[in-house]
């Protein structure tokens, strides 16, 4: 297996990426649509090439890592009649359809496709807290193991290529609906001109010793019973939202990112379900397809 690894699209993270590679003496050869970040690579010993067209001329492995979806598609298709033959590893965030159509389209060129969903940061990149998603072509994980190891953490979700990126946007919708619960409280201690800054000190370890129960609440989720002992009620968690709702009223705090935690709380008492455990919103929010 040669060891030319081809980088296309150095933005942020592709650069980090591509780094990673030229730090541990891989030969480099870095594309990107405006030149100024391959030319900053080139400096470091990567070869630059002027066309995506020339920069996947050689035989290695090509690393995509460009904006969207789309920009893939943009960058890969003139190349598609060259590629048979070859490995893509599409580190671009997509959804897991979107993964799913883009292997098919490697497939029907010949090319082995391996998709990957980044959890980190640029800065993070070669460091121990970051992980690589991966799912496709498991033949390309193995046999690019030394590469995907320079970036981090490296798991391999199977064959289905949208599983990482599934498994990337289930764990983003955690992180997202966090941070703005986080904004929220500091909304609310910011009407009583508490700094975010204050309330960060002590909303970050109380938040750290709440996902503690989230353990329970997969559990829970995954024997569909929600009746067992020491579960928090949906009637209880229904009063502790509502008076959440009251004092960001009280405060003239937006209740947005509160309001629909509430709607899916009174759904299932309305139900019936009162007396079931809060975990039991997952029903509400569960793929019924
Ligand atoms: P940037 O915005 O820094 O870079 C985007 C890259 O895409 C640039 O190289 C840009 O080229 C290129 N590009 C955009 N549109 C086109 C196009 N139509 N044709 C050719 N090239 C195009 O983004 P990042 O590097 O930060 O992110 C890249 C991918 O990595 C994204 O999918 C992102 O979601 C993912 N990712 C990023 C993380 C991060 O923290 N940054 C974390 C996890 C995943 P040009 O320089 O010419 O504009």
């Amino acid at each position: 297996m040669t060891t030319s690894t081809t980088f296309l699209g150095l933005g942020a993270m592709g650069s980090a990426l591509a780094a990673a590679a030229l730090a541990a003496g891989r030969h480099t050869v870095v594309w990107n649509r405006s030149t100024a970040p391959a030319q900053a690579l080139g400096a470091r010993g990567a070869v630059v090439a002027d066309t995506a067209t020339q920069a996947v001329s050689g035989d290695g492995v090509i690393v995509v890592c460009l904006l969207d979806y789309r920009s893939v598609h943009e960058v890969l298709d003139p190349l598609a009649a060259g590629l048979a033959g070859r490995t893509v590893i599409n580190l671009t965030t997509t959804t897991p359809e979107e993964s799913r159509e883009l292997a098919r389209w490697a497939a029907e060129h010949g090319v082995t496709y391996l998709g990957g969903a980044i959890m980190a940061v640029p800065e993070m990149i070669g460091t121990p807290g970051a992980e690589i998603l991966y799912s496709g072509a498991g033949v390309a994980f193995e046999a690019h193991r030394p590469l995907l190891d320079l970036w981090g953490a490296s798991g391999y979700f199977g064959p289905d290529p949208g599983m990482a990126s599934l498994y990337d946007m289930a764990m983003l919708a955690g992180m997202y609906t966090l941070f703005a619960g986080f904004l929220h409280g500091a909304a609310m201690v910011g009407a009583a001109g508490v700094s975010a800054t204050d309330f960060a000190e002590r909303q970050v370890p109380f938040l750290a010793a709440m996902t503690g129960q989230l353990a329970g609440y997969a559990a829970t989720v995954d024997a569909k019973d929600y009746t067992g002992g020491g579960q928090q009620s949906l009637r209880f968690t229904e009063t502790a939202l509502a008076a959440l709702l009251r004092a960001g009223t009280e405060h003239g705090v937006d209740l947005e990112v509160l309001r629909p935690v509430h709607a899916i709380v009174r759904r299932q008492i309305a139900a019936g379900f009162g007396e079931h455990g809060t975990a039991r919103m997952f029903e509400s929010m569960r793929s019924t397809r």
